[in-house]
């Protein structure tokens, strides 16, 4: 069976958009309004020559980021089983929040999957500079994309490469 790649973050980051960009379908739902995606929704992702299996996920709400307890973290650890990698992604205009903080923390300390840290909505200017925030998360360079624009594939497969 293909590696599986899971996407992770709050709602509203871009999840969706970044799983179809993978799929070359348009599977999930993708909305502005946050959360929109109620189901895991998996499809088989193709990116250059590397193959794996993409889950999307549901945004992770913010109040329960809080604590990191109960129903999120049960999800995401459930997200996690038997996953070669996670993308946490983050949203490079938005700027990061507290809620960010608190997963990137607890991502860090999981330390069973490895996690390939993504700047979202990093196309222009503004983008590339409110990308430079996400290296303060401790997980690494950031690959800045651009789900809407497909920008940062090349990076994107540079950081799963020696991982899958
Ligand atoms: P999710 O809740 O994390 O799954 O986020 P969605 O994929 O539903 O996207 C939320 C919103 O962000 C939608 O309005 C998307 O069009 C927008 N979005 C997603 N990717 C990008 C991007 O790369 N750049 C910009 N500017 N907007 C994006
Ligand atoms: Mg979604």
């Amino acid at each position: 069976p293909l590696p599986a790649v899971v996407i992770l973050g709050r709602p509203n980051v871009g999840k969706s958009t970044l799983f179809n960009r993978l799929i070359g379908k348009r599977l999930a739902l993708v909305d502005d309004q946050p959360g929109v995606t109620r189901d895991r929704r998996e499809g088989e992702a193709q990116l250059f020559d590397l193959k794996f299996r993409i889950v999307d996920t549901a945004g992770l709400e913010e109040a329960e980021a809080e604590s990191l307890s109960g129903r999120m973290r049960a999800q995401t650890e459930a997200a996690l089983e038997g996953a070669a990698a996670a993308l946490f992604v983050v949203d490079a205009r938005a700027g990061l929040t507290e809620g960010d903080r608190h997963f990137a923390r607890w991502l860090r300390q999981q330390g069973r999957v490895p996690i390939v840290l993504v700047a979202n909505k990093a196309e222009g200017v503004v983008g590339t500079e409110g990308a430079m925030e996400a290296y303060a998360l401790g997980l690494g360079d950031p690959v800045l994309f651009s789900a809407e624009h497909g920008e940062g594939l090349a990076d994107l497969f540079e950081a799963l490469q020696p991982i899958l």
